[in-house]
């Protein structure tokens, strides 16, 4: 799926696939179709018996059931035909018996065993009757005839086994002998049946035989049977280890059953469709965004790492481009995060738009996107190929029926001069980003080594000022903010020192930003703001008349919980007049913050009495109107909108516009960084009201102040006469 030429059209399928794998019964709507990789089993063609035990129980059982159902019904059968045979044969000798009984009633009677004999030579010519006996009412014999394997006693019984009976061959009949109503005696005839035994063990045999045909006819029909179960079953458990072992989801099983191990099949099949949809899809999140369907950072790693190899020298080959949107924080806070999902679509959707097969893409994660881009063999080029990127991404698009137009910043590392790692190239790619952010948004920078430098000593440093406060490294010197006008000295601004054990004064623009970035900042505005006031405090005992000290005070300070508070703490414990005190706050208090918010605070702040200065006006947002309704009394005007303006008109215009607005909004304009006396001059033609700036004095250690002050009130007319002035304004 993933190829590593151009994204576009990879992604379109990406999306069809991953709706698929959502849409476990897009297979029942007839749209998937078999590939030929697909694995099959089937049934019909699996040998079964032997390999299944269901299946030998199964036929075990049927011929089991066959034979011993046989041979029950034989010996069912038999039993009542032998009865059947037995009661006509006794029915029969009795019914000959009474005739003869009563012929032989007198001679029984009487003892008579020549005339008993007599009837009894005629009963023994009946057909099958092999013994004839008389006995008187005594049981005593009077006459007996034939052959008997039997004793008397054993004649009559009447209750003779039927295996007895079989096994003699002798079937007695007793008939009563009656006179005159009165018994007199019994006759026995014992009938001859060895013949029935013969015919009962032909049968006997005839029905094991059929018992033999009908177990082998079961054992066809078992088989049959359980290989109509068991098939199934067999390839069902052959496909499930396949699919374990090879994780194969292409593996169905075909069946024509109709019963229910079709319809247990048909369930595995469909179950491992939806295993194989899923597996996919699980894959899928594993390597491409889901929102944007470009690669994510793993697979992003991948790339790079395929990049990297086919790099065989030195030579550069390749470019890496590290993206981050500009404001896109600020464009979630205001319309939503659905709308910085709709934007985030957009600018990947951009990218793969204007994306050749050179070009892989990846979202890293939030606003960050990554490209790198082939076949690039110089910085200049590099250069070249992402100019077309910005302009495709930096499109206005249309969020929430507004035009919104997005920026970009980036840094790039050249491959693989610039890393031998995809991690080595992303995290110097980061460090160019970073450096490109600090300069201000919407550029790129290409990877220097002086950025790994910079982290390292940033690093070292961060460590270092840890220990700073403890270790009495830090001092704070102050200088001098001077009215124009009439040459006064108002107040002085606090400025951080930090003299470190061996690199000597570390200056506040470098080690400011990493006590902001680490979050020592508070504790360092918290030092300098106790050390201000304490010198403050010491100047007016001494009777050095200080009538305002300005103090920097950074957003993370105010973002604290009850900033005022500590404020008004330390104004106590230092015994100093809050009106003393002026607090210099930059414009960034307002980025990530609502105007109530800002309002709110400031005016806790204007609560505890001190003032409140706006700094560095002209390097953020440069518009006066968000600070309409904020309670600000001074204005400080950056250096970079003062210096120069001897020789520029057009930013003296800007200038006065500013100083004009300012007092518009009645703030005390202070003019930052005035080095000559010609700005100072023409400062005053413009109306500023104060100045801090080397012309007047550098920043000095607080030994050194009161010296200084006297020296630019003594020397401000001096200097800073009305000729002189005329003259350097020309
Ligand atoms: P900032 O608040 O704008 O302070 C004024 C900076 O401009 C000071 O630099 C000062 O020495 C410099 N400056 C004043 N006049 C002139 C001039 O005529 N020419 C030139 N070239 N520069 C002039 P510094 O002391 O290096 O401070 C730099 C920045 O460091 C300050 O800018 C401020 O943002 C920050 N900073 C210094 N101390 C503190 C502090 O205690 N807390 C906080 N949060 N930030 C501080
Ligand atoms: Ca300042
Ligand atoms: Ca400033």
């Amino acid at each position: 799926m993933t190829n590593h030429s151009g994204a576009f059209p990879i992604n379109t399928c990406i999306y069809l696939q991953l709706w698929e794998a959502r849409h476990p019964f897009f297979n029942s709507a007839g749209l998937f179709h078999r590939t030929s990789d697909e694995q099959y089993f089937d049934p019909r063609i699996m040998m079964s018996f032997g390999k299944s035990k269901i299946g030998r129980r199964i036929v075990v059982l049927v011929v089991v059931s066959v034979i011993l159902s046989l041979i029950t019904l034989t010996g069912l059968f038999l039993t009542f035909q032998l009865n059947d045979t037995l009661r006509t044969r006794t029915d029969g000798i009795k019914a000959t018996g009474y005739v003869f009984a009563s012929a032989i009633a007198d001679d029984v009677a009487t003892g008579n065993a020549n005339g008993a004999l007599k009837v009894l030579r005629s009963i023994t010519r009946v057909p099958d009757v092999s013994y004839a006996v008389a006995v008187d009412s005594k049981g005593e014999q009077i006459a007996a005839l034939g052959k008997s394997a039997m004793l008397v006693e054993d004649l009559v019984d009447d209750h003779i086994g039927m295996f007895e009976l079989l096994t003699r061959g002798a079937l007695p009949v007793t008939i009563e002998i009656v006179k005159g109503a009165e018994p007199v005696g019994r006759l026995i005839i014992v009938a001859d049946v060895s013949g029935l035994r013969a015919q009962l063990l032909k049968t006997v045999i005839a029905t094991l035989l059929a018992a033999l045909v009908a177990g082998i006819l079961g054992i066809v029909a078992a088989m049959r049977l359980q290989r109509r179960i068991t098939a199934p079953i067999l390839s069902l458990i052959g496909a499930m280890s396949h699919v374990r072992q090879a994780r194969d989801y292409s593996t169905k099983v075909i069946h024509d059953a109709d019963d229910e191990t079709g319809t247990l099949v048909e369930s595995f099949n469909a179950m491992i469709t939806e295993i194989g949809y899923r597996d996919s899809a699980l894959k899928r999140l594993a390597f491409f965004d889901p929102l944007t369907g470009l690669a994510n950072r793993q697979s992003f790693h991948g790339q790079l790492e395929t990049v990297l190899a086919s790099c065989v020298d030195d030579q550069i080959k390749a470019a890496l481009f590290l993206l981050d949107l500009d404001e896109f924080k600020s464009i979630n806070d205001s319309y939503g995060h659905s709308a910085g999902d709709a934007l985030l679509v957009n600018v990947a959707a951009a990218l793969k738009h204007n994306a050749s097969e050179h070009v892989h893409l990846a979202r890293l994660g939030g606003d960050e996107f990554a490209i790198v881009v082939t076949g690039i063999d110089s910085e200049a080029e590099a250069q070249a190929v992402f100019a077309p990127i910005i302009q495709a991404i930096s499109q206005p698009v249309e969020i929430m029926a507004r035009h919104v137009q997005i920026g970009v910043t980036a840094g790039v590392t050249m491959i693989p001069r610039d890393g031998t790692t995809p991690s080595d190239l992303l995290r110097r790619a980061d460090l160019a980003l970073y450096s490109a952010k600090r300069e201000g948004k919407g550029r790129m920078h290409i990877y220097r080594p002086k950025l790994d430098e910079d982290v390292q000593e940033r690093t070292a440093l961060a460590i270092d000022l840890r220990h700073a406060i403890r270790e009495n490294q830090l001092e704070v010197h102050y200088q001098p903010q001077v009215n124009i006008h009439s040459g006064g000295v108002i107040g002085y601004e606090s400025l951080l020192r930090w003299k470190h054990p061996t690199r000597g004064y570390v200056p506040p623009d470098q080690f400011i930003p990493i006590a902001e970035s680490n979050g020592l900042i508070c504790d360092l505005g918290q030092w300098i703001l106790r050390q201000s006031c304490r010198q403050a405090r010491a100047w007016l005992d001494s009777g050095f008349a200080v009538r305002q000290i300005s103090v920097n005070i950074s957003v993370a300070q105010i973002r604290q919980f009850n900033f005022p508070g500590q404020v008004e703490a330390i104004l106590a414990e230092t015994r100093l007049p809050p009106y003393i005190l002026c607090l210099e706050l930059t414009e960034s208090l307002f980025a990530g913050y609502s105007a109530k918010r800002v309002k709110q605070v400031l005016e806790g702040l204007k609560g505890v009495g001190v003032s409140l200065a706006i700094d560095d006006f002209g390097t953020g947002y440069s518009s006066l109107s968000y600070l309409q309704g904020l309670p600000f009394d001074k204005l400080k005007i950056d250096r970079a909108f003062v210096s120069g303006i001897e020789e520029d008109a057009d930013k003296r215009r800007l200038l006065t516009g500013v100083i004009d607005l300012g007092h518009a909004l009645d703030l005390t304009i202070v003019a930052e960084g005035a080095e000559t006396p010609g700005e100072i001059a023409l400062l005053r033609q413009m109306q500023a009201d104060q100045v801090q700036g080397y012309v007047f004095s550098k920043p000095l250690p607080a030994a050194q102040i009161v010296a200084a002050t006297e020296e630019i009130n003594c020397n401000f007319h001096e200097r800073f006469t009305a000729p002189a002035e005329l003259r350097k304004a020309g």
